[in-house]
């Protein structure tokens, strides 16, 4: 038999972003011997590449934030789709982690005061992102490392070893989670380097696995965001809810060929950088949806006074949601005003002097004069949409992050979990959701070990059975190159289920991903165990599969276009498809999809909003009860 290297931990996070690294902090201060893993180097995350910032109604720049306009922004940001309690729960709970970060050490910019700055971004009412430059994330995990660290010297003190009760298993992917009946009761994985393998017995696991983007052509991701955590989950008997909501950032590189989809922060708009066509037109003013008209600006005049006069102008339509500035560059485009690479005009040069934009947007500056040898100070980029963030994901319990579905034991934080963002995420909510909801599934998953009558045991037939499948295609002897396979499923998601959708195409992709299914399950890499990238995209094509198959179900069975999900032949909102998630899971290989109602919101949450507001989203019967409560 093979060799499978054992632990045994109380509760086993994986993922190291922002959501993993908090959830295992959580377990470590309620006491529970808890294992870090993840499938890069620890540090390298996604949490790691966010460059504006984190968003939390502190009011430090702007006294009128509060928790409820942070609130109202965010549902609207998700088109009132979103799950309201985590909405709720993130809004008030935003504030307190940040600060909490800063007695981990963290170092924000400032404001003239000496208070934590923060900086405007799309959706957002009032300047809200905390921030360090545009290289936020990077110190938000170097202070969540450093927690660690400190975490672990106590250990070391009480215990004599600094792993007693915390460890990381860096450059370890987890390809099966393992159950005891109905309940969790470990994961098993590889190690990237030798290829041996390795199991984790414990009754509690965190899923923090980040996005998906890495199905598609052009993305943001980098190459770990395989969805592997939607697919434990769901192979799991765990749920996903909302998966046709795909967030398209507006602003990718799009030149060179070889950089195409990498990422150019929001932040550079939310400084004052305009998007233009090739006629040289500021064309985002003639896509402001009827929703939005009467909160921006109807002149560039207007839309410039706010930068410096934000009570008295309204916002530049630059700063719209992130799904109306991709589309909208997307029909710029496909008009024939784009520019010669297939995007548009971001100008900063024009607008902020070198020194401002070389002080303000540093990792932009170099990246341009890198990857493009374009001088941002100097001259516009060319940017257009790319796949960045994954709305929908694995649906949990607001409070604790616990899994919905048949499994338990099982929780998920962060981007790989469901409902918070509706339809459609804001940008910064993402960093400051890791750290709301990875503290509360920390929290929660060592509850869940302390109420526990009994352990779980891992079985010796399921140990056998996940290496039997992580052997496969290393032991075909024919078989197709996962690499090409992967082409093929990037083409089949970037072109057939991308940001406007139609019936027939996505009717289309699923013939072609069940197509796609039987290839996969002959997929075959050459070469041994030792550091074998091809062997390791091979296991990964299982889980991409199955949750793009999720996503493009959904996406033809919801017919209406919301946030995320924009569809070409169902081109408005429809308030009843508003009260619909649709619920993704597993029936033995095959992805079932159902509606389930939406959480309805609490009376003192809706008596948030205007009436006039809330028409443009609900049904007449929600309208009718609204009328009620407000009588
Ligand atoms: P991640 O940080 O993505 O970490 C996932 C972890 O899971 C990694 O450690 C990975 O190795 C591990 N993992 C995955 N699969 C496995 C497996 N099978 N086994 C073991 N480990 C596994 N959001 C904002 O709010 N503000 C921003 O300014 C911002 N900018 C962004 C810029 C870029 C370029 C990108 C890509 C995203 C940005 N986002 C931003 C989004 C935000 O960064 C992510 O949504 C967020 O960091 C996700 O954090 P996470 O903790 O859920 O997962």
């Amino acid at each position: 038999t093979t060799r499978i290297e054992r632990h045994h931990y109380d509760v086993v996070v994986i993922g190291a972003g922002g959501a993993g690294l908090r959830a295992a902090i959580e377990a470590r201060l309620a006491g529970k011997k808890t294992a870090i893993i993840s499938k890069s180097l620890f540090g390298k995350a996604h949490t790691v590449m966010a460059e504006g910032g984190a968003a939390a109604a502190m009011g430090n720049v702007n006294s009128r934030d509060n928790w409820q306009v942070h609130y109202r922004d965010t549902m609207r940001g998700g088109k009132f789709l979103n799950n309201f309690r985590m909405a709720e729960l993130h809004a008030k709970e935003s504030p307190q982690r940040i600060w909490e970060l800063e007695t981990y050490g963290a170092l924000f910019d400032r404001t003239k005061d000496g208070k934590i700055s923060q900086r405007n971004f799309g959706g957002h009412e009032y300047p809200r992102l905390a921030h360090v430059g545009d290289r936020t994330g990077l110190e938000l995990i170097r202070t969540l490392q450093q927690k660690i660290v400190s975490l672990q010297q106590e250990d070391k003190a009480e215990f004599g070893s600094y792993d007693a009760r915390i460890k990381v298993f860096a450059e370890t992917t987890i390809t099966e989670l393992l159950l005891d009946g109905d309940r969790v009761a470990g994961a098993f994985g590889y190690y990237r380097e030798s290829g041996e393998f390795v199991l984790f017995e414990a009754p509690a696991v965190v899923l923090a696995t980040g996005g998906v983007g890495r199905s598609y052509k052009v993305t943001s991701n980098s190459w770990e965001y395989t969805g592997d955590g939607h697919a434990l989950a769901l192979r799991a008997g765990a749920t996903l809810i909302n998966m046709e909501f795909l967030q398209f950032h507006p602003t990718g590189m799009v030149w060179p060929p070889s950089v195409k989809g990498i990422l150019v922060t929001e932040s550079v708009r939310g400084d004052g950088g305009v998007l233009k066509n090739s006629d040289g037109k500021r064309f985002m003013f003639d896509y402001v949806p009827d929703v939005f008209r009467k909160q921006y600006a109807e002149t560039e005049e207007e839309a410039d006074r706010w930068y410096t006069d934000p009570d008295s102008n309204r916002r530049p339509p630059e700063l719209l949601p992130r799904d109306e500035v991709a589309r909208a560059i997307n029909s710029e485009v496909k008009a024939g005003r784009g520019t010669p690479a297939g995007g548009v005009y971001l100008d900063i040069a024009s607008r902020k002097s070198a020194e401002e934009i070389r002080r303000r947007l540093p990792s932009m500056y170099h990246q341009f004069k890198e990857l493009a040898d374009v001088d941002i100070t100097k001259e516009p980029m060319e940017v257009g949409p790319t796949c960045h963030y994954v709305m929908g994901g694995v649906e949990v319990d607001p409070d604790s992050g616990a899994a919905a579905g048949t499994v338990r034991g099982l929780f998920a934080a962060g981007e790989v979990s469901g409902g918070m963002h509706g339809s459609n995420r804001l940008g910064g909510n993402s960093l400051s959701d890791l750290l709301v909801f990875g503290k509360r599934a920390g929290e929660h998953a060592a509850r869940y070990v302390d109420e526990l009558p009994a352990r779980p045991t891992v079985g010796v037939t399921a140990a056998e059975a996940a290496v039997e499948t992580a052997l496969a295609p290393l032991n075909r002897e024919t078989g197709e190159s996962p690499y090409k396979l992967q082409q093929d499923l990037q083409a089949v998601m970037g072109d057939l289920v991308g940001i406007i959708r139609r019936k027939g195409e996505l009717e289309d992709a699923l013939v072609r991903l069940a197509e796609l299914r039987e290839r996969v399950a002959k997929v075959s890499a050459t070469g041994g165990r030792r550091y074998n990238p091809g062997w390791h995209l091979a296991l990964d094509l299982r889980n991409m599969l199955v949750v793009s198959e999720c996503t493009a179900k959904a996406a033809l069975e919801r017919e209406e276009s919301r946030g995320g999900h924009t569809r070409e032949d169902f081109p408005t909102m429809v308030p009843d498809w508003r009260k619909v998630n649709l619920v993704c899971s597993l029936d033995g290989e095959k992805v079932h999809l159902a509606h389930q109602p939406l959480p309805k919101m609490r009376a003192e949450l809706i008596q948030l909003f205007d009436r006039a507001e809330l028409a443009k989203y609900l049904t007449d019967e929600e309208l009718a009860d609204f009328d009620a409560l407000t009588q």
